[in-house]
């Protein structure tokens, strides 16, 4: 049987998206099982990653061998072969693994994922292509994180000239916006928690936190 990574990450399909992941964990110390059934992917991975295999993810029975169902996250990153990123996704969830991450190619791939118990579908090209229209929409707003559904986080560029030369107290954002200052950045310089005294210069980014609602009516005054 195969050794379990320490940290429980598998990666099924190493293409552009799956090899990503790989890369993105390996860079951040993780261990990762890294799986395709392709061998010049696989040997492409190898010395990247904690262990590779080659294998087929429709193989109920290697699945079960490599201990797929014993890991905390599974990535499924199989998109042309639906066929075989379905049966991937239901063959690890029944093996018994908590968190499985499918890439999907559509919108009815995605639903089929989530209805054979994929716990996170992500659609790249969808997902991506929202970013980029955000971005250009919002060219202010650097980093955009929702918390939950009520609350958001958010990095923005301050360009209003209303806004600039003045300290947090001045500008009293918490009482006029209802958000929360909780770094400045000043080129390189980051300021966590930045004292009242502290005040905003042209370009500066500053991170808030508030109500989404709040949070981006501050990003529409900021720039
Ligand atoms: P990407 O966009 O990430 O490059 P893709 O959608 O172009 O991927 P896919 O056909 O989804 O390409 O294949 C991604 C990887 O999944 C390939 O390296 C392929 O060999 C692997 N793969 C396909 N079917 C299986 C399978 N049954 N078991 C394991 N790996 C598989
Ligand atoms: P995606 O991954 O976003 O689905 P793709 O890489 O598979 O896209 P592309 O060849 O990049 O496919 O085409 C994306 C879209 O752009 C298609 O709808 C295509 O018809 C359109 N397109 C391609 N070339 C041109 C062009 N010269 N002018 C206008 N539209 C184009």
């Amino acid at each position: 049987m195969a050794k379990k990574p320490s940290n429980n990450y598998a990666v099924i399909g190493l293409g552009l998206f799956g090899g990503s992941v790989c890369k993105t964990l390996t860079d951040r110390g993780q261990d990762v099982l890294a799986i395709d059934i392709n061998e010049t992917q696989v040997n492409t991975y190898a010395p990247m990653v904690t262990q590779a295999v080659i294998a087929d993810a429709t193989d109920e029975t290697a699945m079960n061998n490599l201990a797929l169902g014993s890991f905390d996250h599974v990535f499924i990153c199989i998109g042309q072969n639906m066929q075989a990123s379905i049966m991937a996704t239901l063959i690890v969830k029944e093996l018994g693994a908590k968190d499985v991450i499918c890439k999907a190619e559509s919108p009815l791939h995605a639903r089929v994922l989530n209805r054979v118990g994929a716990d996170h579908v992500v659609q790249p090209e969808v997902d991506m292509g929202q970013r980029v229209a955000d971005r250009v929409l919002e060219p202010n707003i650097l980093h955009y994180l929702m918390l939950n559904k009520d609350v958001s986080l958010s990095d923005v560029r301050v360009e209003n000239p209303d806004l600039l030369g003045q300290s947090l107290s001045q500008l009293n954002l918490l009482e006029r916006y209802h958000v929360t200052v909780i770094a400045i950045s000043h080129h390189d310089q980051v300021t966590v928690s930045p004292s009242k005294q502290t005040q905003i210069a042209l370009d500066d980014t500053i991170t808030v936190v508030g109500k989404t609602i709040d949070v981006d009516n501050f990003n529409e005054v900021a720039g």
